[in-house]
């Protein structure tokens, strides 16, 4: 592909995507400098994570940088940095297809938002869309780029009007550099980007912290020295200073992990988790400690207000960043918090880390191993001191994931559970935490009963319910596939054993009902015949009240819902048989008890017998065989009736 040219379409999406963010991000368009920054940090972070294990990828070149460069007359901003710089295929990876998988979920937030042609912000909040908020100023974008250790430079040019194109270019130093061809402001006040005290403004609001120095050269006055001033005839000097172009640092530099909490703001702790997080949104809140002792450490957390755009990927890319005396370790440090935590990110900097730590060391580090107990026990912590509503909030977007920490981490196990929410019969939609579950029992209830499936409007009217419902019993009402996990780890909270509501006997009933289901013993025999390859038990249900019939399972079997969620995961084995449980107190079973003693061969028994199996699997919001036969049974009966 030497020095071809080529062009390329954008997805129609993206283009989408990209008329969206320029028109909605417009009133807030300073962050595209935040964003391009941040991208040439972390450049420069993974160049300088490579170079521990590939110290010539550096070559002569380590003086760290990022530089700003306006030009008033052309109209163009250019950020360049000597970071690790991209390859042409990472270049293709990584600017042409805007945030990969992320797209399409996006569009389908965005299709079921009723917002026009702006975007909510919390949308916005999902989706990453770092460098793509250039084009928000600029009407014209080239970036050029040559990656540390390859020969050939790359050059992407876009207008975002649809297209871009790429070629393969000779560069001679390794980083990246984004020309920006500036758009004519739309308003008078709009900010002029070409302007140095807009640019310093910008940079001291979002990022001062950035680690490394963010230049710009600007003309200043310094002194003439007296050997090279020009004297008038007087001896006087015509000119004691003279112009000159110099470099200025526009950031501070300064960790602001280092700093004393008193003395932080909450924006400055709002823009730092932006930068590291490449969020949109501020966070929900943070963890500031600073540890003293045998090892000494800071940790600097942050947990999310909304669920991340690519937090179902694989491969996320920001989480904790590791860092040793406040030189930079490494990124998405994975052996410092558990997966159920995935969702804090933040920096964490020790002062005695080995520094040439490779990734398999670091696992087994007994100093790693003390700061993950202390971020996990940090984190846990604060989460159950958040206030009610902020906690709900946190609950809401990350409470899935949480939960996964009640299956995994098994020391701290009722901590979690501490902080596990759910809905019940009796909340009315709000949350219930287990201890006020247990507070609320009746003093006859000796176990805590729930129900798992997938919508809350089915469980809530299952017919599993009745008896517990007629009871006065609560019901924790779990719709989370990682409840069912939970669950199997979960199987006492305060000595009250956790008890399905569709599984085995619920020993809540009393001994008149036993003795009507002996009455009964014959007909459920032929009902099991019938449906032998269905079911493997037909008994006298401890949960039914009003409907006649349900489907249960035998205590340690899978749920209904497990069963479902395994089928849809690709490990479901052959179909479980469950059990066939009918109200021994409902007419209807009375009436056919009736005809099957009259005369066991009349044919509508066999009818009956699969009707009451698919009322059973319609009652828990399952799909029957055959609807068609359901509906001829059903009409027949009705008319009957009528
Ligand atoms: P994000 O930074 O959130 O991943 P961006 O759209 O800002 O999203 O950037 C996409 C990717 O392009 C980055 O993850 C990085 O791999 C690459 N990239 C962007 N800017 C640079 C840069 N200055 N140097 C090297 N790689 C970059």
């Amino acid at each position: 592909m030497d020095g071809k040219q080529e062009t390329h379409q954008f997805k129609t999406e993206i283009q989408q995507i990209l008329n969206l963010i320029i028109n909605s991000l417009y009133s807030n368009r300073d962050i595209f400098l935040r964003e391009l920054i941040s991208n040439s940090s972390d450049a420069i972070d993974r160049l300088r994570f490579k170079a521990q294990t590939d110290a010539d990828i550096l070559g002569d070149d380590t003086e760290y940088f990022i530089r700003i460069t306006p030009d008033k007359e052309k109209k163009t901003l250019e950020i360049s940095d000597n970071g690790i710089g991209m390859t042409y295929d990472e270049v293709m990876e990584n600017i042409g297809t805007i945030a990969k998988s992320g797209t399409s979920a996006f569009l389908e937030a965005f299709e079921n938002s009723k917002n026009g042609d702006t975007l909510a912000p919390d949308l916005i909040g999902k989706f990453g869309v770092g460098f793509y908020s250039a084009f928000i100023v600029a009407d014209n974008i080239t970036l050029t780029s040559k990656a540390a250790g390859s020969d050939a430079g790359v050059r992407w040019e876009s207008k975002g009007d649809g297209s871009y194109t790429i070629e393969e270019v000779k560069q001679e130093k390794r980083g990246t550099t984004i020309l920006l061809a500036l758009k004519e402001p739309e308003e008078k006040e709009d900010d002029d980007y070409t302007d140095e005290w807009v640019i310093r403004q910008t940079v001291k609001k979002h990022s001062d912290f950035v680690r490394y120095p963010i230049l710009m050269e600007v003309d200043t006055t310094e002194d003439i020295p007296e050997a090279e001033q020009v004297k008038d005839k007087d001896g006087k000097a015509t000119s004691t200073t003279r112009k000159v172009r110099k470099d200025e640092t526009l950031n501070s530099m300064k960790a602001i992990w280092t700093r004393p909490k008193s003395e932080i703001k909450e924006e400055e702790y709002s823009e730092f988790y932006k930068h590291i997080s490449h969020d949109w949104n501020d966070p929900l809140s943070h963890i500031h400690v600073k540890l003293e002792g045998v090892v000494e450490y800071t940790m600097l957390l942050y947990i999310p207000e909304k669920v991340p755009f690519d937090f179902f990927m694989v491969e996320r890319k920001h989480g904790i960043r590791l860092f040793s005396r406040r030189v930079f370790i490494m990124e998405n440090c994975k052996d410092l918090i558990p997966d159920y935590l995935r969702f804090v990110k933040g920096v964490v900097d020790a002062m005695d880390l080995n520094l040439n730590v490779s990734r398999e060391i670091l696992q087994q580090d007994k100093m790693v191993r003390n700061i993950r107990k202390n971020i996990i026990k940090n984190v846990l912590t604060h989460l159950s001191e958040m206030d009610k509503e902020t906690y709900e909030k946190f609950f809401d977007a990350f409470g899935m994931v949480l939960k996964e920490g009640i299956h995994s981490d098994w020391d701290n196990k009722d901590k979690i559970a501490d902080l596990a929410r759910y809905k019940t019969t009796k909340s009315d939609g709000a949350y219930v935490s287990l201890k006020d579950y247990v507070i609320r029992m009746k003093p006859d209830q000796k176990e805590i009963y729930y129900i798992t499936g997938e919508s809350m409007s089915t469980l809530i009217n299952s017919p599993h319910l009745e008896k517990l419902k007629d009871k006065d019993y609560e019901v924790l009402l779990m719709t989370d596939p990682i409840d069912e996990w939970v669950v199997q780890a979960l199987t006492e909270y305060e000595k009250k054993p956790l008890v399905s509501a569709e599984k085995g006997d619920l020993k809540i009933d009393d001994k008149k009902e036993e003795n009507k289901a002996k009455e009964l013993n014959s007909l459920f025999e032929f009902i099991k015949t019938e449906l032998t390859d269905k079911i493997k038990e037909v008994r006298a249900s401890t949960r039914l009240k009003d409907s006649v019939a349900c489907l249960s399972s035998d205590e340690g079997e899978m749920s209904a819902y497990m069963e479902k969620i395994m089928k849809a995961t690709g490990n479901a084995g052959p179909d479980a048989k469950r059990v066939l449980e009918l109200n021994a107190e409902h007419p209807a079973i009375t009436k056919m008890k009736e005809l099957f003693e009259k005369d066991k061969k009349d044919m509508r028994l066999k009818d009956y017998s699969q009707l009451l199996f698919d009322m059973a699997v319609i009652g828990e919001g399952g799909k029957i065989e055959n609807p068609s036969r359901f509906n001829k049974q059903v009409g027949e009966l009705l008319s009957g009736a009528i």
